[in-house]
């Protein structure tokens, strides 16, 4: 039988349609921050909760909507911007068809604040299905809008259980108003959770795209970009943006895509880029890119779809064989530097020459048993201790002893034995300095290499001492040889899936070569803090010691998860102070717009005091309760993080760590932990500048650096370290040169 044909209630019709306009909270408030920058913004922020599904707010500075348009604002096919049809075709603003706030209205409570230019004070109204349901009242508020938006969905049952994820929802807005943010530089942006005092995405009003593209991807992304442009007056099309060079690569990639400053997908233009980068990055890794491309609206049908996402033009085909073409052109020129280091510097490819390079290892046996003949130019040295790049350099051209000495006579007249004993080596004759740092190895104690004054830190071993308060499986039988009966160790067994699954990535990403490389390496010098040079059979390499150390404490945390000794601070420290001295840093980016920096201090002390047992009990990281740190946890032996890094790390600890997810919390946290664990020249160069002399706690990490990069790091990297793959690739770890090859060049010489 068939049905009857009736006319839909107005109210399901709107309804229907509002879920096509508005699917989840982040097409909201895209459709929010688009009206704001159609009124002229130049300060757009939102505030969301539950990952907008509870609560929307967005703030704009903008031109504000008259008190006589507020009885139909959010009405459907209501709108400033759109009179006539052919206004279409040469439409500059982001809304024309009235239909954004309606739909919103229909699947929420909207609040709208706001305030013209000329009008004496603010109205606010509230809506609901497009209605307004008071006269607008006058109240107080700035000049620009605010339209807060509560319990999205609430009449849409289906919709509401669809999105019960409110990370995933937070995660999906932090990504539209980045992109927004940094298309739109010139304007700021921010967003963060309701109750945050910290913005989880922000860019100010006085920075560039890059600067933009920093804040937001990072610096890695940030250093490697190319501008590019280009224009073609046949296909009418504009062509600008920023795409990252063949020495970036990521797993996924990332596709900025403005067409005509509508933020747009474009499945064929992104196989079109993602085609001429195969060429020049490793398998199955992608570029960074964002475009921004304008083209005669006449040749746009931006009109496909409300959500006006997947885009479609006229000359399709033509226009993305040009920005092909272009893309090609940029990445050939930028690149002469890499094609020389993936030919012939990579440590995992295979050596360019084609003689045979024998380990030292290898070839005395060859020598041994056969004819076979070792030539000088296969020869290695066998002991690292042989001779090290510090014998070549003069100790008088050092500006580190002329600085410390002064330093330490007028600050510390009895300096702890170990602090004083390299320094000394400085002043040494060369002959003497091999002698030096085998006598420091025997005699320096942890103690020893640890600042003078309140930070100074004595050892711990906790995993040693029984823990019988714990509820976790206690590994049986555990025979270390080199520990006594008393103190065998007793590790805590760790199931927790997260850091399993945390191990288990850090295997597989290991790079087997690098890894025999590391383990068989003999240590050449340090360059500066940061890079070190070291020897691998017939070659050199220059190491990143920041980025290597970095990545040994990151593996450690996560091996070791939950079984570190303590390196108590002998006076503890005060988040306060620590969290005030971050945030006096401009490396904190802190303005004025976030708040003044004791409240924010205040917060990150109550934060992380919410946080001190799980901090304590997996990371050895100790607050008390009055809010000071005590402990931080023993990664290696013989090592002190350089604790000048301790404010940025508190600061850090509570902004960038993230809270609410098991796995991605310990990753966060250990990331974090291990950035402020590993060398960093910032902090070592400035040490050694005499104008920082005030400073007595530099003193002692001045001088032994070298020391610990040599004995402490790069022993460690020999046994701990499960290199990833990216640093073959990324220039952390660069084959400088390969004796056979030197051999060959000097030979014509
Ligand atoms: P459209 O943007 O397509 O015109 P919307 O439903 O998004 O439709 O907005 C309806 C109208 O409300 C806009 O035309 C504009 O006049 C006004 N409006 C909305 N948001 C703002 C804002 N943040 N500032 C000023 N006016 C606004
Ligand atoms: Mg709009």
């Amino acid at each position: 039988m068939a049905g009857v044909i009736r006319r839909l209630d107005e109210a399901v019709v709107n309804r229907i349609a509002a879920g096509e306009v508005i699917q989840r909270p982040a097409n909201a408030i895209k459709e929010m921050i688009e009206n704001c920058l159609d009124a002229k913004s130049t300060s757009i922020q939102v505030v969301v909760k539950e990952g907008g599904l509870k609560f929307i707010q967005v703030q704009d500075n903008g031109c504000g909507i008259r008190k006589e348009d507020l009885d139909i604002v959010c009405e459907r096919f209501t709108t400033s911007k759109l009179q006539k049809f052919e206004d279409l075709a040469s439409i500059s603003t982001y809304g024309f068809r009235g239909e954004a706030l309606a739909s919103i209205s229909h699947v929420a409570h909207v609040t709208v604040t706001t305030k013209t230019a000329d009008a004496k004070c603010a109205f606010r109204a509230t809506y609901s299905d497009g209605k307004i349901k008071a006269p607008p009242k006058p109240c107080a508020g700035n000049q620009g809008t605010q339209i807060t938006v509560e319990d999205l969905f609430y009449n849409v049952n289906t919709r509401r259980k669809a999105l019960k994820n409110p990370n995933e929802e937070y995660a999906k807005i932090l990504e539209v108003v980045s992109r927004y943010a940094i298309h739109n530089s010139g304007i700021s942006f921010s967003v963060k959770k309701q109750g945050d005092t910290v913005s989880d995405v922000r860019t100010l009003s006085n920075a560039s795209t890059v600067d933009n593209i920093r804040a937001i991807f990072g610096n890695a992304v940030s250093r490697e970009l190319i501008e590019v442009g280009c224009e073609d007056a046949n296909l009418a099309f504009k062509m600008k943006g920023y795409i990252t060079n063949a020495n970036y690569s990521v797993k996924k990639c990332i596709f900025l895509l403005f067409i005509n400053h509508r933020l747009v997908e474009s499945a064929a233009m992104r196989k079109a880029i993602e085609t001429v980068y195969a060429a020049y990055l490793p398998k199955s890794t992608h570029p960074f890119l964002y475009l921004s491309l304008e083209i005669a609206p006449q040749n746009v049908d931006v009109n496909v779809h409300p959500t006006k996402h997947e885009v479609h033009f006229l000359h399709e085909d033509s226009i993305l064989e040009r920005v092909q073409q272009y893309v090609e052109s940029k990445l050939l020129g930028s690149n002469s530097s890499r094609m020389y280091f993936t030919q012939t510097l990579l440590p995992g490819a295979d050596c360019s020459s084609n003689e045979v390079v024998k380990s030292a290892a290898s070839s005395s046996v060859v020598t041994k048993g056969s004819s076979d003949k070792v030539y000088a130019h296969q020869m290695v040295r066998t002991d690292s201790r042989e001779q090290k790049l510090d014998a070549f350099l003069q100790p008088v051209n050092n500006p580190l002893s002329a600085g410390t000495t002064e330093v330490t006579t007028e600050v510390n007249a009895g300096p702890p034995e170990g602090a004083d004993r390299p320094q000394d080596a400085e002043m040494e004759e060369v002959s003497e300095l091999v002698e030096m740092v085998d006598v420091q190895e025997d005699t320096v104690q942890p103690g020893g290499l640890s600042k003078s004054g309140h930070l100074s830190l004595e050892t711990v071993p906790s995993r040693k001492r029984p823990r019988e308060d714990m509820d976790v499986e206690l590994e049986k039988g555990d025979t270390r040889k080199d520990m006594t009966a008393a103190c065998t160790p007793r590790r805590r067994i760790i199931n927790l899936t997260s850091v399993l699954t945390l191990q288990e990535e850090i295997s597989n990403q290991a790079h087997a070569k690098l890894q025999e490389m590391l383990h068989e390496h003999s240590f050449v010098g340090c360059v500066s803090p940061q890079w070190a040079l070291a020897q691998y059979q017939t070659k050199l390499y220059l190491l990143n010691t920041t980025k290597l150390s970095q990545e040994l404490f990151y593996q450690i945390l996560i091996y070791d998860f939950a079984n570190f000794g303590v390196l108590r601070l002998s006076e503890p420290a005060p988040l306060y102070e620590l969290s005030m001295l971050a945030l006096e840093d401009p490396e904190s980016g802190w303005t004025e717009e976030d708040g003044p920096k004791e409240g924010l201090a205040e917060y990150i002390v109550e934060f992380l005091k919410k946080k001190t047992e799980m901090l304590k009990d997996y990371f050895s990281l100790e607050i008390d309760e009055e809010g000071n740190l005590t402990g931080l946890p023993l990664l290696i032996d013989n090592y002190v993080p350089p604790l000048e890094g301790l404010p940025m790390f508190i600061l850090r600890l509570a902004t960038e760590v993230n809270w609410d997810e098991e796995k991605e919390c310990f990753e966060s946290l250990s990331k974090e932990l291990a950035i402020f664990y590993s060398i960093r020249k910032q902090y070592i160069i400035e040490e050694s500048n005499p104008t920082n002399s005030q400073n007595e706690e530099s003193e002692s990490g001045s001088t032994t650096w070298k020391w610990t990069v040599e004995h402490v790091l790069y022993k460690a990297f020999r046994t701990h370290l499960l290199p990833p793959k990216h640093f073959a690739e990324d220039g952390n770890i660069l084959q400088l040169a390969n004796l056979p090859d030197l051999y060959k060049v000097f030979e014509r010489c």
